[in-house]
Order: structure tokens, then sequence, then C-alpha cells
């Protein structure tokens, strides 16, 4: 029925579409391919649907079916996702030392991630398959946006946590939408291995980002991006890396957009890790010979990863766009999150690292002050509410119920 089919990016070895598999029989990490290039000008019907009102077109991933995936419409489940928004804004781009500054905000999802986009790709695949539970590894926002996705399907939930170490917004979303939730006594690294491990069994279906169908919604970050730039293709693209499921997607995107002539140029990408989780950066600075799982520790939880497992397939996305991997400190972090939060537009920790990043590319001079540069910001700052009460000095302060009260502390 689909003209796509998986194939594993280090034998080329062909599965069919619906075979349930996460990985190559040598073991290699599979990706969704078709044998022919998009049609140019699909982007054309794209930017027609931006007009329309039906349920799929409303859908930042959907709109773009044609180069995402080919489901029957009843076997989609979508809130719908995406469709968010691009901000620029004078102070931030001052902040980076560069003339204009775009920040796409991932974070305005239907549960505040970019985990949606991924989400609705791989529960819909789920539902299509008939599978009688998914289950994921996270550390937080999968696991938010997996318990609402498969809330929607009714389709069982269950998630493996690092216990202790998923900020209190994830936490709580992923309970009320009523996915069974494990705290595993260990680290993300740890779960994710746990899941692997479960998710052996053919009727549980594993949602994490080795799950090629995640990446075929994320791509869609990259294509709306294009699409709110008039397809003028930015100089650069930068994005925290955790498990590098986003940066794989990105760079999958931009090739098939180049491809299918739907842009001119290819951006360059920069991904960015903390300091105290930075195996890929560790690793790229070691020409990529090898990765070197590392016991990591941020106040960015959602990208405290030390062995990412998409590995392989962002060290290719590195060489095709000729791009960069850079790693800041916590405090760096903490200064990006407090200029995006104080502007109004707000993150959480593991989303300033774009910003934080950016900044310290501009001041060693990769990336020029007058490159256009668009920085993505990866989830919502009510994410993490403990983070944002205990970084900023603001606090309320007690009164009188006067008049008199309030003026005083005018
Ligand atoms: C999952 C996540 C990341 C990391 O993305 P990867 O695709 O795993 O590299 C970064 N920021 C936030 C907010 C996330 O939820
Ligand atoms: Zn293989």
């Amino acid at each position: 029925m689909s003209k796509e089919f998986l194939r594993c990016i280090e034998c080329s070895k062909q599965y069919d579409l619906y075979e349930v598999r996460y990985s190559c029989e040598c073991e290699g990490l599979l990706e969704v391919n078709r044998p022919e290039p998009h049609r140019t000008d699909l982007k054309e019907e794209f930017d027609q649907r931006l007009l329309s009102r039906s349920r799929l077109d409303r859908s930042g991933v959907w709109r773009f079916r044609e180069a995402v995936l080919g489901l029957p419409e009843e076997s989609i489940v979508s809130h719908p996702e995406g469709s968010t928004r691009l901000y620029s804004h004078d102070a931030l781009a001052k902040f980076a030392g560069l003339s204009i500054l775009f920040l796409k905000h991932e974070g305005e999802n239907p549960t505040g991630s970019f985990k949606d986009r991924g989400m609705t790709t791989a529960v819909s695949m789920a539902k299509h398959l008939k599978m009688k539970a998914i289950a994921c590894a996270s550390t937080g926002n999968t696991s938010a946006a997996l318990a609402a996705y498969a809330g929607q399907a009714a389709i069982r939930a269950l998630v493996i946590l690092p216990q202790g170490k998923v900020a209190t917004g994830k936490l709580a979303q992923t309970l009320a939408y009523g996915a069974r939730c494990l705290e595993v006594k260990g680290d993300f690294d740890e779960a994710m291995r746990l899941v692997q491990e479960l998710t052996q069994d053919p009727e549980i279906y594993m949602v994490n980002s080795l799950n090629p169908f995640r990446l075929e919604g994320q791509k869609t970050i990259m294509w709306e991006m294009l699409q709110d730039l008039e397809w003028q293709a930015p100089d650069w693209v930068v994005v925290p890396g955790g498990n590098l499921g986003n940066t794989s997607a990105f760079g999958k995107a931009l090739v098939e957009a180049y491809e299918a002539g739907w842009i001119a140029k290819l951006p360059r990408i920069a991904v960015i890790q903390a300091e105290g989780a930075n195996p890929f950066y560790r690793s790229w600075q070691n020409k990529f010979e090898g990765l070197t799982p590392i016991s990591a520790e941020t106040v960015a939880t959602a990208i405290r990863i030390g062995n990412p497992v998409n590995f392989h397939k962002a060290r290719r996305v590195i060489a095709t766009l000729n791009g960069v991997v850079e790693c800041v400190s916590d405090v760096e972090i903490a200064t990006a999150k407090k200029n995006i939060d104080r502007v109004g537009i707000g993150c959480e920790p593991a989303s300033a690292c774009s910003l934080a990043g950016i900044r310290k590319l501009v001041a060693s001079g990769t990336i020029d002050e007058g490159h256009r540069v668009v920085g993505i910001l990866t989830g919502n700052i009510l994410k993490d509410p403990d983070n944002a009460l205990t970084m900023c000095e603001n606090r309320p302060v007690t009164i009188e119920p006067t008049v008199a009260s309030v003026r005083d502390q005018l």
C-alpha cells in the first residue's frame, strides 16, 4: 500500500514499513525511506493548506502528510499539533550578538514540547498496527506526549522515568493523562535500556526516538520553519541535543526539502549540549571516532542523557550539513533562560541551550553576526516550575489588603 519502506542506515537492508522493528539485523538504526524525492509542487499545496480548516490541514505535522507518513486518515491520532510561532525579539538578538534572530517555540505544542510532533506519527502507527500497549523511557516530555496521545487513542501507556529527575510539570501531566508511571532507580540511560528489552515483546510498541516514525513527525519542525520564512532557508539552525532525535530528524527534513527543490540551499546546523551531558560534543571533538557514554548531570533535565541512541544518525547529519557541536554550562543555560523569560517568551531550561549556544558560537566567530539564525525552543516554561521559581530573584510580597500597602510597593 505504501511506497515507503524502512532502511538500515549502516547496511542499507530494507524492511516493510509495517514490520515492527527498531533496528536492523546488523543493529544499525532504521529510517523511513522513499524511492523518489518529494514532488516539487507539494510546496505550493502545503502553503494553500494554511487557509484550510480541515482537521489534518490544521495540524503542523499532517499538513505535510505526503512527505511524512502514508497512513489512512482513520488511523491518525492528532490533537492537532504544531503550527508553533516563530519569534524575533531585538533584545534577544542583541544578547546573542546577531542583527536578526528567530526562535521557533516548540513549547507551544499541545502538551508543551516538540515531542507531540513525533508522538502523533508514532501513536498513529501504533493504532494502525493495533498495538495493545505503548511504552517509552523518558526524561518527562516524551512521557507527557505519549500519555496524551495514547489517552486520545484509548491505548494503554507505560512510561519508565529516572526516579527524582523528572520536572514537576511533566510528571503531573503524565499522571493526569493516565499513563502507568514506573520510576526506575537509575538514570535515563538505564530506563532506555530497560524499555528496549521490554519492547522485544511484539505487543508493546516502543515510541522513543529509536522509532523511525517519531523522526518523520519531527521533520515538520523544519518544514514549518521554512514555510514561515517563505522557503528562504536560514544560514543556521540551532538545537539542543539529548538523545539526538531532533538533530537526526532536522537533517533528514532539510536534505529532503533540498532534494525536492523546496529550498535553494542547505542551512548549517549547530547542536548544543549541556556541559555535564555532552557525549556528542566529546565525540565530535574526536572526529566522531566512536561515542563514549558518560554519567550525565545538568539542570536541563530534558537533556540529561549520557548515551544518545541516535548517535549514528546525528553524526551523519553533522557531516552532511557542515554542522558543529557546542556545549554550554548550567550557568550559561540559566542566563540565556533568564533573557528568554524576561521578554515574555519563556522556556524550560534545556531549551535555553539554543540561545546560550548561539551566543557562544557568535562570540567564537563560528556564526557571523549578519547570519540569519533560527534557534529551536524545545519546551514550555511551565514544564519545570521549580526551576523557574528557584532561578529568578523576583518574589511575591505579602501586603495588608489596603491601597496604601499596595502603593508602598510601587
Ligand atoms: C526531548 C527534549 C530535548 C532533547 O531532544 P533530542 O531529540 O532527544 O535530542 C530537548 N529539549 C526538550 C525540552 C526535550 O523535551
Ligand atoms: Zn543493517
